[in-house]
């Protein structure tokens, strides 16, 4: 059982090694090279994470892994492959690669990437297997682990390129939870790399709504987390080549914990113009800090910043906010 999982993993190791080569060698990949400058990633990024590229053919993995001495049922078991009635034939084809590696640096997988004009969806990943199970690893914590280490704190991100732009910012400590369902395993992984967590995940609705189950999950667990307010609808990497490292820096150095990101985010969202749209993000704020165990200074700080940015006297807002919470109990 040991020497089949061995075999797998070093039939892995070959995979990412054989598409980093097309990558970089092959004329069939001169596109990908330029998509990937194009967006900014640079060539020693790339190849610290083993990024490839998997060339548009049927077969070209599975007949250099069998000249290899593989077995059809261990490219299938491996999730590079998959039967059908014509022979073997390769699960990645024509796309960007990004090999999905465990703490110690093993490769379980692949998350694959169709550049622009390609079909099907956008990301393709490895199946989920006996080695794979995407719920428990976090793609990046090879690389990000004695950074986050020596610096305390791990970066959560959504995705793949958001994990090498802000390594190629300097913040190496990022890893991505592949999506946006941050789990109970995953959460135990980040543990084991720092005990701060900043979690910067895209700023639209699945990201918010992942952060506010995160932050449930974190206070349950007893973790330290925070939370990056992005510029609106960029992700880190859109904000690392749009904006800069620094932008990126800035907006993960003040993150803050969940409580104050939702009361931001809420009185953003607002147009402070409209008296109605003022009152609900009112009593939006109201119910947030009334629902959470943060302390009375917290509290009021909030309750200062809602007045002050809504226009209401602080006074009468606290007021409302003893009458929430004791509505409440
Ligand atoms: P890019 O990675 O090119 O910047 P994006 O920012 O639009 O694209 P998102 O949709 O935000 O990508 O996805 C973030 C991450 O979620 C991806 O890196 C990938 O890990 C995961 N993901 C997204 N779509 C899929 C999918 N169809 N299957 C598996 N994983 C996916
Ligand atoms: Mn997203
Ligand atoms: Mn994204
Ligand atoms: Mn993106």
């Amino acid at each position: 059982q040991t020497r089949r999982r061995q075999r797998l993993f070093e039939l892995l190791a070959r995979a990412a090694a054989f598409y980093a080569r097309v990558l970089w060698e092959s004329e069939d990949a001169t596109e990908a090279r330029r998509y990937l400058a194009a967006r900014g990633l640079r060539e020693e990024v790339l190849r610290s994470f083993r990024v490839g590229f998997a060339p548009p053919a049927w077969d070209r993995l599975a007949r250099a892994a069998a000249a290899q001495g593989f077995s059809a049922d261990e490219l299938i078991a491996a999730g590079l492959c998959t039967r059908s009635q014509r022979g073997l034939y390769d699960r990645f084809r024509g796309r960007i690669t990004f090999p999905i590696c465990d703490r110690r640096g093993r490769v379980l997988g692949f998350g694959a990437r169709r550049m622009g004009t390609g079909e099907g969806p956008k990301y393709l990943n490895s199946p989920e297997s006996e080695l794979f199970r995407k719920g428990r690893v976090l793609f990046g914590a090879d690389r990000a682990r004695a950074a986050a280490a020596k610096r305390g704190r791990v970066i959560v991100v959504e995705g793949y390129t958001d994990v090498l732009a802000l390594h190629q910012v300097g913040l190496q400590e990022t890893v991505a939870v592949m999506g946006t369902a941050l789990g109970e395993e995953q959460f135990r992984e980040l543990e084991r790399l720092a005990p701060r967590i900043v979690l910067a995940l895209d700023p639209d609705r699945a990201g918010l709504a992942a952060m506010e189950r995160a932050g449930e999950l974190a206070e349950r667990l007893g973790l330290e987390l925070r939370v990056a307010q992005l510029p609106a609808g960029k992700d880190p990497a859109d904000v690392v080549q749009e904006l800069g490292g620094e932008a990126v820096e800035q907006a993960i150095s003040s993150a803050t914990p969940l409580l104050e990101y939702q009361v931001s985010r809420v009185l953003a969202d607002a147009d402070l113009e409209d008296p109605h749209a003022r009152d609900t993000a009112l009593e939006e704020t109201l119910r947030l800090i009334a629902g959470t165990d943060a302390g009375i200074h917290r509290q009021q700080q909030l309750v200062r910043r809602v007045a002050d940015e809504l226009d209401v006297p602080v006074e009468w807002l606290s007021a409302r906010l003893r009458e929430h919470v004791g509505g409440d109990r």
